[in-house]
């Protein structure tokens, strides 16, 4: 489980917080969808839980041990895709999964077959030198992967892939949900967090403004209401009734000459901009 305690970074020294008094936690064998717009200080945590940033203040657990105090143990049961990831541009793909698996002390996963499993085993021989932006974005995803990490961060890992090769990896991010690991998801994209995600956690302003399961959000935030298309003085209208006032909708249907019915469930998108009174933007 990977906890993390009233974090605080004040980059500047001033007194003015990127992030001010973020507390969660991701269970093993859990996703955990970290959204925000740019800016809301996604970076930051990511870089703090990752020991990139030194901790100001607060505290994150890796099962219990602090984040200060971690030693190459930790590395061989971590994995991180970040998009600013280098990778060796004059190896090929392949070397590039070999020569890192050859760093962990645990066993690690054939890299043909992760290969393979991004959708890049056609380019496996290529150099990353001649790979596009997708594809480099999956070999770092891959990369993430090689050592079975037990602590998975990953930032952004379907944005700007095809579908078929977004909907492979969702299926790995999937798999590595069922053999334990504790996932960090950050993402803009709110139908991957919700796909996903066992919990989702909003980011605005450096605070976390809302954090539950999707259902849950959906219950609490979201509006659960009927769309009514009528017909009334020979033009179509529509009205719109909330779930709970089925008294009045009833009494709506029986009169009104109906067209239509849709029922709207809120998506994580509305409920972040009800929440934040931001828009998530892309
Ligand atoms: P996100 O990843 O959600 O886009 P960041 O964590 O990168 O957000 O940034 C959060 C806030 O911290 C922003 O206001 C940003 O300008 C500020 N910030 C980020 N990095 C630095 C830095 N190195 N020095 C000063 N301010 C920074
Ligand atoms: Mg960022």
């Amino acid at each position: 489980m990977i906890q993390v305690n009233h974090v605080f970074h004040d980059y500047e020294g001033k007194g003015k917080c990127a992030v001010s008094d973020i507390s969660f936690a991701v269970e093993g064998g859990s996703i955990f969808g970290f959204l925000g717009p740019s800016g809301a200080g996604k970076s930051t945590i990511q870089n703090i839980m990752t020991g990139l940033l030194p901790i100001q203040q607060g505290e994150v657990l890796y099962d219990g041990k602090s984040v200060r105090h971690l030693n190459t143990g930790f590395f061989n049961r971590v994995g991180v895709s970040f998009e600013q990831n280098n990778l060796y541009s004059s190896l090929t793909g392949l070397e590039n999964l070999k020569y890192y698996a050859a760093l962990f002390s645990v066993p690690t996963v054939n890299p043909m077959e992760l290969l393979e499993r991004v959708g890049l085993r056609d380019d496996a021989n290529k150099r990353v030198a001649r790979y596009s932006k997708g594809m480099r974005q999956r070999l770092t995803f891959a990369r993430a992967l090689i050592n079975r990490p037990q602590y998975l961060f990953l930032d952004e890992p379907t944005s700007g892939l095809d579908p078929k090769t977004a909907v492979g990896i969702r299926e790995l991010i999937l798999e590595q949900k069922a053999r334990g690991a504790a996932v960090f998801l950050t993402t803009h994209s709110m139908e991957l967090a919700d796909a996903l995600s066992d919990t989702v956690a909003f980011l605005y302003g450096g605070v976390i403004a809302a954090m539950d399961t999707p259902e849950a959000l959906k219950r609490v935030y979201g509006r659960r209401e009927v769309r009514v298309v009528y017909r009334e003085a020979g033009e179509e209208r529509e009205r719109i009734f909330p779930l709970d006032d089925k008294a009045a909708l009833s009494a709506f249907l029986t009169a009104a000459d109906i067209v239509k019915l849709h029922s709207q469930e809120a998506t994580l998108e509305e409920i972040f901009l009800r929440v934040t009174g931001k828009e998530l933007g892309a």
